[in-house]
């Protein structure tokens, strides 16, 4: 098992996330989640030699990873664009149960939502799915880099429901998981980067590591729209906006770009911007946003405002912002 002194446990656990394949995500997340369960577990006085780790576990995690990164960003976690991988779909099929049972398309993190209990039957479906997708291809891949075993890991008989464990080496995540941590992050960024065109991919994975995804408060950005909308007429439906405060609808979806900017933002209903939710807008509105922004940029020359969010709106016209985004986030 040790090759020489330095093969040690840790430095096989790292070598295997720093050279796992980029088929999928499957396997950082694998190893996130038994990281974190080496975190968790008690180790007690009288040291048990092996640890039992079961799939149900692990799978209980995994969800929570995807849900976070698919509620929000939808990031792809694999090179197959038209066919997402069997544990996406299945957190896919979660997000959707809850978002009809919640009534609502906002995004919310896992720790928040309480997916367990509103959908509990679904969620119990999904962790049956998911450990089966885990037994089929990633409990014993994990180990396997380039055709070859990599050995004193742990122990996995195939189809077996639960995975064995030195308890030396769990400690020994637990005693190095902010590298590990680190690691697997790294890695997870570098293959969404290699999967999704979106732009701010380690900021997306760093925040959804965060406890609160925040959302700034976009009303700073309404001085601005007035000038040429001033009679609030909602951008999707062409209606005039009465008796309610206007929401600031990203045209672009905010999941994709991840930021708030001028050229990107109008008013709609509130309910016209509540039941868009993700989706990518249409040719039509893409031209209109282009028009409304040199129209909103004209008629603040003339009110002689020069600051950061109109040179922003400036650059967005003169670099062609709208159109470039609008036809990346379809791919
Ligand atoms: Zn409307």
């Amino acid at each position: 098992m040790k090759v020489d002194g330095e093969m040690t446990f840790l430095n096989n656990w790292l070598y295997i996330i720093r050279n796992c394949s980029f088929d999928n995500t499957y396997k950082v997340a694998w190893a996130k989640a038994i990281t974190e369960i080496s975190h968790e577990y008690s180790y007690g006085n009288q040291e048990q030699e092996v640890i039992e780790i079961t799939l149900t576990v692990i799978a209980e995690k995994v969800v929570r990873y995807y849900w976070d990164q698919t509620v929000f960003f939808d990031l792809k976690q694999s090179g197959n664009p038209v066919k997402p991988p069997v544990i996406v779909s299945i957190v896919k099929g979660l997000i959707a149960s809850y978002q009809a049972k919640s009534g609502s398309l906002k995004p919310i993190k896992w720790f928040k939502a309480n997916v367990e209990n509103l959908c509990k039957q679904e969620y119990d479906k999904a962790i049956k799915d998911i450990v089966k997708a885990l037994k089929a291809d990633v409990s014993y891949r994990f180990l396997r880099i380039e055709g070859k075993e990599i050995v004193g890991i742990y122990e996995y008989q195939i189809k077996a429901d639960s995975l064995f464990i030195a308890a030396e080496s769990l400690k020994l995540l637990k005693e190095n998981s902010l590298i590990v941590f680190d690691a697997i992050n790294y890695r997870w960024t570098q293959m969404l980067e290699n999967f999704n065109h979106s732009p701010r991919i380690s900021k997306k994975v760093k925040i959804i590591d965060e406890e609160n995804v925040r959302r700034k408060p976009l009303t700073k950005f309404s001085s601005y729209i007035n000038v040429e909308n001033p009679k609030h007429v909602c951008f999707l439906c062409g209606y005039v906006i009465v008796d309610e405060t206007p929401a600031l609808d990203h045209v672009i979806p905010w999941s994709y770009l991840y930021s708030d900017d001028l050229w990107n933002l109008v008013y709609a209903h509130q309910t016209c911007n509540s039941s868009k939710s993700n989706v990518i807008p249409s040719e039509d509105m893409i031209m209109r946003l282009e028009e409304r922004n040199s129209n909103l940029y004209s008629l603040l020359q003339t009110t002689g405002i020069k600051d950061k969010h109109v040179s922003d709106l400036d650059l967005a016209i003169n670099n062609n912002y709208v159109r470039k985004f609008w036809i990346t986030c379809q791919g």
